[in-house]
């Protein structure tokens, strides 16, 4: 498609021309089964051995051995939680927050009805996770504190060192698995700073392709396969590894690093230049997150009165790819967990947007997002049946 402005990337991200290129010969040329004997193997056994060595880097862990291949953050994440909860049987309590990703929460649920209690931390109107609600959670029964490092709608960091340590000081068996879907490559990654247990990430949000995913899983934690068979990934993820695919996330992973710097001060410059634009220029424009600390591509606008469906519509006419905070259930318009656990007013929680910059989003792009979208919702905004309430708002805002 000609003039696609990209700005969904927390859904997915395009293959990065260098990370396709690390992937072919592992199609064409060294397609042999790692586990194989022949010599032919070697190559696809050392790829795999030294995507191995990366990640470990990437994830700063301190060997291989704690790196799993997986196929996504969801199984990541339904490794992580299920292995931790088999390996202690005894222990029936989970803690988990309201705005995870629905890999976590449809999972908890799944979870509770087979016997386990679980508490769904809040957050405030910024999004910010109530640390007080968690201290207070944390009890001897608990298993698992699953929580993610970004969330994906609103881009909202939570702080996982405080996190980890008010966990371990009330209960220092707990385990925390971190859903770091939507940070890597946009903030750094750490998990011995962040002295976490467990942690998930997917490629496709990181220029890598759909169908490749990583669990980190610290050496001292013990875990059960999700996938049972063959001996692959030391026993705890059975099937033939996908050696391209791990060989592009490797890739994706290595260049992520490289290119960290330029994601925290030009994507979030492009960030704040179209966030700050649309604030000033639409009267009905609010930021859903105030001031809370976020990922640098990442922006969740509400449009007051008016409906995000239509607004994706019209943007999407003119090659502008955004993603709406609503999800569409059974016909009728259910608005986002997310927006709901921080309270946004139900005056812009149908019209909330969410745009998310990549490395390849550039300035033009964003200077036509911001000549376009004003237009737009003033065209929708005429529409609205809350025209009492726009004026008033109107009038607030001049
Ligand atoms: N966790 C978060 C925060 C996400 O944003 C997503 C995907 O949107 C996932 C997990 C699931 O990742 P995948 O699509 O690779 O299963």
């Amino acid at each position: 498609m000609t003039n696609l402005i990209y700005l969904d990337n927390n859904a997915t991200t395009k293959v990065d021309e260098k990370v396709l290129d690390a992937m072919l010969p592992y199609f064409k040329d060294e397609y042999a089964n790692p586990s194989s004997m022949y010599d032919f193997a070697r190559g696809s056994s050392n790829a795999l051995k030294e995507a191995r060595g990366k990640m470990k880097d990437f994830f700063n862990a301190q060997n291989e051995k704690e790196i799993l291949f997986t196929s996504c953050g969801s199984e990541s994440a339904n490794t992580a939680i299920r292995g931790v909860l088999n390996m202690n049987k005894n222990k029936k309590h989970i803690i988990t927050t309201k705005v995870e990703h629905p890999c976590v929460l449809n999972l908890c649920q799944t979870l509770q009805k087979q016997g386990y209690r679980v508490d769904y931390i809040g957050v405030n109107s910024n999004g910010e996770l109530d640390l007080e609600e968690l201290k207070n959670a944390v009890c001897d029964d608990t298993a698992i504190v699953a929580i993610m490092h970004a969330n994906n709608e609103t881009g909202v960091l939570f702080p996982i060192e405080k996190i980890v340590d008010i966990v371990k000081t009330k209960n220092p068996h707990t385990k925390v698995f971190v859903d770091a879907v939507q940070t890597a490559g946009k903030v750094p990654i750490d998990v011995q700073a962040m002295n976490v247990d467990l942690l998930g990430i997917s490629g496709h949000k990181f220029h890598a392709p759909k169908g490749v995913g990583a669990l980190y899983v610290n050496s001292k934690t013990l875990i059960t396969p999700l996938i049972v068979g063959g001996h692959q990934e030391r026993g705890l993820r059975a099937g033939t590894e996908n050696v391209p695919y791990i060989a592009g996330l490797a890739k994706a992973a290595e260049l992520a690093v490289d290119n960290l710097n330029y994601e925290v001060h030009e994507v979030k410059r492009l960030r704040d230049k179209l966030e700050s634009s649309i604030l000033k220029t639409v009267f009905n424009a609010r930021l859903n997150t105030g001031v809370a600390n976020r990922v640098p591509n990442t922006t969740n606008i509400g449009f007051e009165y008016i409906e995000g469906e239509l607004i994706l519509l019209h943007l999407s006419d003119i090659g502008i790819c955004a993603s709406s905070g609503s999800a569409c259930t059974s016909g009728s318009l259910e608005p986002s967990h997310v927006l709901r656990a921080m309270n946004v007013p139900f005056t812009s929680i149908h019209g909330s947007i969410r745009f998310s910059l990549s490395k390849f989003t550039t300035e033009k792009e964003i200077d036509y997002v911001i000549e376009k979208l004003p237009g737009i919702i003033d065209k929708i905004t005429m529409l609205s049946p809350y025209q009492d309430e726009l004026n008033a708002l109107r009038k607030l805002k001049a």
